[in-house]
């Protein structure tokens, strides 16, 4: 067995237990040609482990419990070499998983299983594919041809010949193509390759995205700060009471006392809300609106607003959009962050009783030129998109965009990092340029006024190259933003050498990433360098460039291509894993995600993306991962990732932008 197709994690802490010196931990092991579902360990101090597997048998779809126990020597030889029972303290649960990874290696060797069970080996999306257009499987085995069989009665639905054999320097695998795109029936199929085995379930249909969609948008409210939440009776016990009711002004502010500061939405797994990330989500999710308006209006989200007239996505941007608002000082600028000194335990949000402070750089003038930006372009584009809605609320939008625009030229590059004392994200930026360029750009799209557009050509040209390709940490980089902006405002009066300029670097950059993505064995646009933290978000901000590159000069190469990284998130990756919660027949299930972790439900929070591969390790769970491991395998489901595995507001704004572009209808 393959170490690299072995996955442990942690269970959500409602499934491990501290009692009399056991602990039981529910794991998963994840193997070419099996899956067990749950397992649980139960390991004493006095060294005798006890694996109960509930071993998944697809056919019959029951749960055959199995016991095994191991001898107490071979334990013991397994737990001298990883220092156990001495070691205490924090380090000792990843080793603790490390050690069971250990003994399910073992298991796995010694547990014979049927034929029936899904193989990793044979990657697909496992939310499906649309009726029409391309439908490719990756297959990481050797084989030669490739049926496609229905579910409901395993008829063979498709047989085609499996495609010669690639290479993928960036995961290791060897990959062949099956290129199922003339099945068109919708329905729910499996693909088998002879000697290989059969791949997760996937649906073929026109609809097949508009699920993921709505727990992908609908993630946002389980973010919700400030209020109860409440999933309702489609996820029972996925509730949360108010949380962070009080805040108060943080020394670095510049101000001091209390602040009512409630509302947005918890940042990633932390309860931190940061507005420059609030920034780039709240941005990216108005302009799936103004793209995409059409085919998102009519979609509710069983949120508290809903039905109050204004379509949901918008009422639920607007959450946030009210939060980053209150942070916005008398003066025009807008503090940087809303955290706790440092970052709480894994509790619930209600539970986390640290103060909630409104942060600033520490001297004068307090508020951050980026954050200040960065509020004036989403408040900017919320002016637009709210008025046909709420005409007080978009121009409540535009004086503060406005606001906050004058005290960036009054303060052109205040950068922002930690203050003494606060450890929390700092989303630092010694370069507020870009947020600059994107806040003129939109003040511009919304206002037509000369003083906007001025600086907008004036500063415009040196940010070109930056259309070239997104940045894992988009909410640094928003260039692009500005520069589409422009380009994609239908304003008179609009600069045509500038307008050429951006279309014409918008869509080289696009056509570069159509070509490479194609001779990518996984078809994903991320190149070896992409493997950085958040590289899930990376692939999603890549379908978002090619979606708004066919905005501005339509090609269906870029549609399908966009598409291409999604079905990369959705299972056609080297893991065969949804990184979606909830979503698919194999999805990963231990985010670090605080909501996931500590309270009692089985499964984690719907709809939330995972961070995925992250080649610089920065955590002690990459940190313990085979040393050469190539850099698309650096990854683990696992809790304690915060690296690799962690859920944020602004990939998931991505991954909806992907998806609403996919959903079938009509864009504007
Ligand atoms: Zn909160």
């Amino acid at each position: 067995m393959r170490g690299d197709s072995v996955g442990v994690g942690l269970g959500n802490s409602a499934d491990r237990r501290m009692n009399g010196g056991a602990i039981i931990l529910e794991c998963r092991v994840k193997a070419s040609a099996f899956k067990f579902s749950p397992v649980s360990v139960s390991l004493s101090r006095s060294c005798r482990a006890t694996i109960l597997i509930a071993n998944f048998s697809r056919k019959r779809d029951t749960h055959r419990p199995e016991l095994v126990t191991f001898r107490r020597s071979e334990i013991k030889v397994m737990l001298h070499s990883l220092g156990w029972p001495q070691l205490q303290g924090p380090g000792r649960e990843s080793l603790l998983q490390l050690f069971v990874s250990f003994v399910l290696s073992f298991l796995a060797v010694a547990v014979a299983i049927g034929g029936e069970t899904p193989t990793n080996d044979i990657k697909v999306d496992q939310v499906g594919y649309p009726r029409s257009g391309a439908k490719i499987a990756l297959v990481s085995a050797p084989g030669q041809t490739f049926e496609v069989k229905r579910s409901s009665d395993d008829a063979t639905m498709f047989r085609g010949k499996l495609s010669l054999a690639a290479p993928d320097a960036n995961s290791g695998d060897t990959l062949r193509v099956a290129d199922f795109s003339h099945l068109q029936q919708a329905g729910k199929y499996y693909l088998e390759v002879p000697g290989v085995g059969r791949s997760w379930p996937f649906p073929v249909g026109d609809g097949v995205f508009s699920r993921t969609f709505y727990l992908a948008m609908r993630a946002f409210y389980g973010q919700r700060c400030g209020t109860a939440v409440d999933l309702g009776p489609e996820f029972p016990g996925y509730t949360h009471a108010a949380c962070h009711l009080q805040g108060s002004f943080h020394a670095s502010s510049g101000k001091e006392g209390p602040r009512e500061n409630t509302g947005g939405w918890h940042d990633a797994g932390d309860y931190g809300r940061y507005i420059v990330n609030s920034g780039i989500t709240v941005g990216t999710l108005l302009w799936a609106w103004e793209l995409f308006g059409p085919k998102l209006a009519h979609i509710k989200l069983n949120i508290p607003e809903t039905g109050n007239g204004t379509p949901d996505l918008l009422n639920e941007v607007r959450w946030n959009l009210e939060w980053m608002l209150k942070m916005q000082d008398d003066d025009g600028g807008v503090w940087h962050k809303q955290t706790s000194e440092h970052f709480p335990g894994f509790v619930m949000p209600e539970e986390d009783r640290l103060p909630s402070l409104v942060i600033g750089t520490g001297s004068a003038p307090y508020k951050s030129t980026c954050a200040s930006a960065d509020l004036a372009a989403v408040a900017a584009i919320a002016a637009r998109v709210y008025e046909p809605y709420d005409k007080d609320f978009a121009k409540k939008n535009l004086q503060a965009a406005r606001e906050a625009w004058t005290w960036t030229e009054r303060y052109p590059n205040v950068t922002f990092k930690n203050p003494p004392g606060i450890s929390t994200g700092e989303y630092g930026d010694m370069e507020c340029g870009d947020e600059r360029l994107w806040a003129a750009a939109e003040l511009w799209r919304t206002t037509g006024e000369h003083a906007y557009h001025r600086y907008f050509l004036a500063n415009y040209a040196q940010y070109l190259p930056d259309l070239r390709a997104p940045h894992a940490e988009s909410w640094r980089e928003v260039a692009p933003m500005g520069l589409w902006a422009y380009a994609l405002a239908t304003r008179q009066g609009a600069d045509a050498p500038a307008c050429a300029a951006i279309r014409q670097g918008a869509l080289s950059a696009a056509r570069e990433i159509v070509d490479r993505t194609r001779r990518n064995p996984y078809r994903v646009s991320l190149v070896a360098t992409d493997y950085a933290w958040g590289s899930n978000g990376l692939a999603a901000n890549y379908g978002v460039q090619l979606l708004v590159t066919n905005a501005l000069s339509p090609d269906p190469a870029f549609v399908e291509v966009a598409q291409d990284n999604l079905h990369y998130l959705l299972g056609r990756n080297t893991f065969s894993l949804s990184w979606v919660t909830q979503v698919g027949a194999n999805p990963y299930r231990h985010p670090h995600h605080r909501p996931s972790g500590a309270d009692k439900n089985p499964e984690p929070w719907p709809g939330l993306l995972s961070g995925g591969p992250n080649a610089a390790r920065q955590d002690s769970v990459l940190q313990a991962l085979p040393p050469q491991l190539p850099p698309a395998k650096i990854y683990s489901d696992t809790q304690d990732s915060y690296a690799s595995n962690e859920v944020c507001i602004n990939w998931q704004a991505m991954l909806v932008f992907l998806l609403a572009g996919v959903l079938p209808g009509t864009a504007h």
